[in-house]
């Protein structure tokens, strides 16, 4: 059994890599939910839709979000009504949205609903959100504390921000099956999503944190950073928020304590001693994932890589 700790299209780049490198069944995807947001009254889950995406070979190539070949027609509807339309969201993606809404007002669990929908696409891995209730990340700007969605999309990260925050990690509960999985897999891979915003969302759930000091499974992060910087987006930025270089020895040091080993690019070669100081083990390969044999590469040797560390 194999667990993941992902946020979005970075972190599934490698998740995609996991599903092809163990049998699917066996692999648990733990999903950060902290982005969601409610947009023209449905439920939107960002993160969840693009690993549910990516492992059915839906996701759009080359975007952040989104179906390849979607078509805007409602987007285009809303915009001609006046409503908010810098959210962007395809036709058939609205359709996920309206399915996870309705059941959602039926009774059903964000838990339940995202398995619903990933066996309809077909995926053999379990998808679980963090938590069924909510989390929400805001940043602090210069105006105040402002939203996720609005830091991220609306204003495409090019807002300076000087603080961050999860509501309702503290009291959250993580999802059904989540405490259960990090206790039985035998690999905890956090992948190289954004540490920031996609990863410390997940580990602000208490018991989340409690479950992964206590996994007898190896656990392994795979670094987003390559140099003084991350691979995409603004990961490196935030790092100074959790006071935390944008290295790999910063992401490490933020792990620090919940994980056995970190994967780090060659060229950081030079952080290895710093990193074995904290006592976790460093694996040096190539981590830029190009192309689908890249991510299968990366994958194997990171599992590779738990299985020594047992
Ligand atoms: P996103 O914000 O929706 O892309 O979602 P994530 O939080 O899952 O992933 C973002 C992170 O993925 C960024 O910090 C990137 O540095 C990282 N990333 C993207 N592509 C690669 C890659 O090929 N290799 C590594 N190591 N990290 C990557």
């Amino acid at each position: 059994m194999i667990a993941a700790l992902c946020g979005g299209v970075g972190g599934a780049k490698l998740v995609r890599g996991l599903y092809r490198s163990v049998p699917p069944e066996t692999l648990s995807v733990i999903v950060n939910t902290a982005d969601d947001v409610e947009m023209w009254g449905l439920r939107v889950s960002p993160d969840l839709d693009t690993v549910m995406y990516t492992l059915a070979g839906l996701a759009q190539i080359g975007a952040g979000w989104g179906i390849e070949g979607d078509t805007f027609q409602a987007l285009g509807m809303l915009r001609t009504y006046g409503a908010p339309s810098w959210f962007h969201a395809g036709d058939r993606d609205l359709g996920t949205d309206i399915y996870r809404t309705w059941r959602l007002e039926s009774g059903a669990s964000l838990t339940a609903v995202t398995d619903e929908m990933r066996k309809a696409l077909g995926v053999r891995a379990a998808i679980i959100p963090m938590t069924d209730q909510p989390v929400a990340t805001r940043l602090h700007a210069e105006e105040g504390w402002i939203d996720f969605q609005e830091y991220f999309v609306h204003r495409r990260h090019q807002v300076s921000v000087d603080g961050i925050r999860y509501d309702g990690a503290e009291t959250a509960s993580p999802a059904s099956g989540i405490i259960q999985v990090l206790q039985a897999a035998d690999a905890v891979v956090i992948v190289n999503s954004n540490p920031v915003l996609s990863i410390l969302p997940i580990l602000a759930v208490p018991d989340i944190r409690e479950a992964l000091q206590q996994a007898s499974g190896a656990r392994v992060a795979v670094s987003p950073m390559i140099g003084t910087g991350s691979v995409a987006g603004p990961a490196g930025d935030l790092m100074g928020l959790v006071g935390q270089a944008a290295t790999s020895a910063g992401v490490a040091a933020l792990y620090a304590g919940l994980i056995d080993g970190i994967v780090i690019s060659e060229r950081d070669c030079r952080q290895r001693a710093a990193i074995e100081a904290l006592g976790i083990a460093v694996l040096v390969t190539d981590t830029l994932m190009r192309d689908e044999a890249d991510k299968d590469r990366l994958a194997r040797e990171t599992l590779d890589f738990a299985r020594s560390l047992r």
